[in-house]
């Protein structure tokens, strides 16, 4: 669990976009600080309309960067001018809005409190499956919180689902440390996420499923029931976040990741096999202190093989008290180049998914308001769509739609109703 700090300079939309960074994190178990000095993370969200604004960002972000542990820059002058912080010599992870929360939470899994409980927010209901984790990663702060995997049953779980779907849940997300994991502590190691997938399916109602973070150790496990159940529900978006956090084997060990390259292919290769459209999303630590020129290179290979088309790239820094906080790290000038070539490569490969679907037509459901005048809506891979104009249009969260892609940006795509 971290402590974060978030400033944000600029116009109503930018402190919309602050407003759901911070649901994310809190959402994901961190908790805001007593200002900058107490915080792990300060994330400053920029503005870049006059000169003297653009001189007084520069000038926050060296302040904030030497009082809170680690800084995410995020923002207008973050996508406009993103440069200009590494060459005022400051030392931040400077990204998307979109991408703050990920950046933030260091490659630690979102937390869930003792006492989480689904909650309905607008047409999304968030259901927390269980609490805490099988692993022992050395980089993370959350697990001394959280403990070992605590599962309530199938049945009780199906009960809160059928609970936010007649509440009026039109996406229902299944959340937790690690899905993957969902009822190892109940059914001998092995876990029970197809079954209980496949009991929300059978729920009556019009709504679909998003399954949250999953590692792939808890995946491989049962990657064939599981894409065998993705496969048979048209509810289930085809979307997995299973992050793969290394492309080197001795990175992972020192990572006490649990799982191997290879059985994270293996997730990806069966998923490949039984659906026909699905989504990967993973994430990379860069900069781990015993990743080497040669891991880092495996990493690279290993996201150009695997193309996925949600990639959450985090640079690593310390968190208080954890093993990897005792380790040798490395400069922060090699972090930041390992950081900058692995960012562009995701680029690349997330610019070339989003292409491919210009022209394209999808069905969608609509299930958050967007900024201005839009709605942010997800197709059957769960990949976002903006539609614009959208009460003209007379398109509302919670509406299905089918719509034509139009043009694409760096995190998602526009689409136009057909
Ligand atoms: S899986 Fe690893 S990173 Fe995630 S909560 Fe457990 S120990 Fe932390």
């Amino acid at each position: 669990m971290a402590r974060y700090h978030i400033e944000t300079y600029g116009c109503t939309a930018n402190r919309g976009e602050s407003r759901t960074i911070e649901r994310r994190l809190r959402d994901g178990g961190h908790r805001p600080a007593d200002g900058p000095a107490e915080a792990d993370v300060a994330i400053l969200n920029t503005c870049t309309v006059v000169e003297k604004t653009e001189r007084n960002m520069l000038r926050r972000a060296e302040e904030l960067e030497a009082e809170a542990g680690d800084l995410v820059v995020t923002g207008c002058m973050a996508l406009a001018q993103g440069e200009a912080f590494a060459e005022a010599g400051v030392d931040a992870d400077v990204v998307h809005w979109e991408e703050v929360p990920a950046a933030a939470m260091n490659g630690e899994c979102p937390t869930t409190t003792p006492d989480a409980e689904p909650v309905l927010d607008g047409v999304i209901g968030i259901l927390p499956i269980a609490r805490g984790c099988m692993s022992d990663c050395s980089y993370c702060i959350t697990k001394r919180a959280t403990g070992r995997i605590d599962s309530p049953t199938v049945e009780e779980n199906v009960e809160k689902a059928r609970a936010l779907v007649h509440a009026g849940a039109k996406e229902l997300r299944i959340t937790g440390q690690d899905t993957g994991v969902y009822g190892w502590d109940r059914n001998q190691g092995e876990s029970l996420l197809p079954e209980l997938l496949s009991r929300i399916c059978d729920i009556d109602g019009d709504f679909r499923v998003r399954v949250g973070m999953a590692n792939p150790k808890g995946v491989h496990g049962v990657r064939e029931d599981l894409a065998d159940v993705f496969a048979t529900n048209e509810t289930i978006y085809n979307f997995l976040h299973a992050p793969v956090q290394s492309g080197s084997d001795d990175v992972l060990t020192d990572m006490r990741r649990q799982h191997e390259v290879e059985e994270f292919r293996e997730v990806v290769d069966t998923f490949d096999d039984r659906l026909e459209e699905w989504t990967l999303s993973t994430d990379f630590i860069v900069g781990f202190p015993t990743e080497t020129d040669a891991d880092h290179e495996l990493s690279m290979n290993l996201l150009s093989e695997v193309r996925p088309e949600k990639i959450n790239v985090t640079r690593f820094s310390k968190r208080p008290g954890t093993d990897a906080a005792e380790m040798k790290g490395l400069g922060g000038t090699v972090k930041k180049e390992r950081s900058k070539a692995m960012s562009e490569l995701k680029r690349e490969v997330v610019a070339e998914a989003h292409e491919s679907m210009v022209g394209e037509r999808r069905e969608v459901l609509a299930v958050r308001p967007g900024t201005g005048d839009s709605v942010k809506c997800r197709d059957g891979a769960y990949r976002q769509v903006i539609v614009q104009d959208a009460e003209a249009r007379g398109v509302a969260p919670g509406d299905t739609l089918e719509v034509e892609v139009t043009a694409h940006e760096t995190m998602y795509v526009f689409g136009r109703p057909v």
